[in-house]
């Protein structure tokens, strides 16, 4: 929900005094809304402010102090901010913040390459002067409606700064987020396209896994057909490469073992209850559960009453659809049929990820199997052959060779649904990534105050760490 949407032709005057080496937040809100808003509020955690503007605007210069003390910057970064209502927010779902680099340059001197687009911030800095000296350097604009009942129901903006959330939404982590946009993690056109046919410096790390070429390498057909190629896409880049190994876990995947014709590993989706995933070492037989047609659940599939076919579930993996009811109470109905596990098939077709399992407003206490979620697509395939009366066999296992997240050949995996999200595909992390990572496509609230692989895809873009600081332990 941290979705980004690209801002182009925004031309806004600095209007601020700045000292050299900052990031500088420009306040571009009219009087007594979003970051005037005069409120009166409690202070809170780290933010002793007593007006919901300033609260704001506390938040805003505590994640640009954190990037400044990150990176290497020697000419000022001017940032617009603004804080106002973001259309199209639901009770569940909702933009947070979005956030874009005004201008892109090609071509300057200190370039690294011809013909690819920086934005201005890291053009600057390859520089080492203001190129565009009247021109703002990033937009960032955050959805104050998250601060109403309507939007995302109760949860409202956390303006702490102790990552004690509770059930809102930490703003600071957003805006660090939306920071890495304007610093670089975005592109000059919407993905796939390139604008004027130049890359910009994302495009040089974006590796097409299918065909082993980054975008700048690709054609545009080829690039259409790449950013739809779920688990395929990957960020090619030493600093990314080197890290990931100390960020992310090892990859927890359902092997199918037979028959021959689906036998291959399969990414999971884990859930928030019962028996973590990679905890469980579960090996059986794929069976898909049965209930009854009912109030419960109209499926068959649904796995919403008690299991009819428990003697064949007892022991083995079980099939559900999801829908109708919680993953909790599925769940109850696998465990109490015996199953040694739960395998969820997601009913949305339009990302080919398989998604996390929440026990959303349940309680899962008593779950104690593990509880994934498979992709319909590779549902579709295991039930073709359970149609055909194969036995399906399966184990559920933590495989030591492959980072949750990666190519085989370790490359971290880029956002790539296989129906194009324009606003999120590419210039985010895959999903699997595990643990959750600040540049995923929505805020996971399992998320602490680090930059984990942030910084090393800045780093590979071409910024540098400050002067006189080694690398900087990671804090996760
Ligand atoms: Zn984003």
């Amino acid at each position: 929900m941290m979705r980004r949407v690209l801002v182009f032709g925004w031309l806004l005057l600095a209007t601020h005094a700045f000292a050299a080496g900052h990031i500088v937040i420009i306040n571009f809100d009219p009087a007594n809304t979003g970051l005037n808003d005069r409120t009166p509020v409690a202070p809170q955690p780290g933010n002793p402010a007593t007006t919901l503007g300033e609260q704001r605007m506390n938040v805003f210069r505590a994640a640009a102090e954190r990037w400044e003390n990150a990176l290497d910057i020697s000419v000022d970064i001017r940032v617009a901010a603004n804080f106002m209502g973001i259309a199209g927010c639901t009770a569940t779902d909702g933009v947070l913040g979005q956030a874009t680099a005004i201008r892109w340059i090609d071509d300057f001197p200190g370039a690294p390459r011809g013909g690819v687009w920086y934005p201005s911030a890291l053009a600057n800095q390859f520089a080492h002067t203001d190129l565009l000296p009247d021109t703002d350097d990033i937009y960032m604009q955050f959805n104050a409606l998250v601060d109403n009942r309507t939007c995302l129901g109760d949860a409202n903006w956390y303006y702490g700064l102790d990552g004690q959330h509770g059930k809102d939404i930490d703003l600071y982590l957003v805006v660090l987020h939306e920071l890495a946009h304007g610093l670089g993690l975005t592109g000059a056109a919407t993905a796939p396209a390139f604008r004027d046919d130049l890359p910009s410096v994302f495009d040089l790390h974006t590796l097409d896994v299918a065909t082993g070429l980054r975008w700048d390498q690709l054609s545009p057909d080829q690039r259409v057909t790449s950013i739809v190629n779920t688990g395929n896409l990957a960020w090619d880049g030493e600093h990314v490469r080197a890290n990931a190994p100390r960020v992310l876990q090892w990859r927890t995947t359902l092997t199918v073992t037979a028959p021959a014709d689906v036998a291959r590993d399969y990414d999971i989706g884990t859930s928030s209850f019962g028996t973590p995933a990679n905890r469980g070492n579960v090996a059986g037989t794929i069976v898909p559960a049965l209930d009854a047609e009912n109030a419960d659940g109209p499926l068959a599939t649904d796995g919403c009453s008690a299991f009819v076919n428990a003697g064949e579930v007892a022991g083995n993996l079980a099939l559900v659809d999801r829908g109708t009811c919680p993953f909790t109470t599925k769940a109850a109905n696998a465990q109490a049929a015996g199953a040694a596990a739960l395998i969820v098939v997601d009913n949305r077709r339009d990302t080919c990820t398989p998604p996390s399992l929440s026990a959303a407003g349940t309680s899962g206490d008593a779950i104690r199997i593990p509880v994934i979620s498979l992709a319909p697509k590779d549902a579709d395939a295991l039930r073709a052959q359970l149609a055909d009366h194969a036995q399906v066999t399966a184990m559920l296992h933590v495989d030591p060779t492959q980072l949750a997240g990666a190519t085989r050949n370790g490359d971290v995996r880029l956002y790539a649904p296989c129906s194009l999200q324009p606003t999120s595909s590419v210039h985010h992390w895959d999903t699997a990534v595990s643990p959750n990572l600040l540049m995923e496509p929505s805020i996971n609230t399992d998320l602490l105050h680090g930059l984990d692989l942030t910084l090393d895809q800045l780093l590979d873009e071409g910024w540098s760490l400050p002067p006189r600081t080694g690398r900087p332990v990671l804090r996760r």
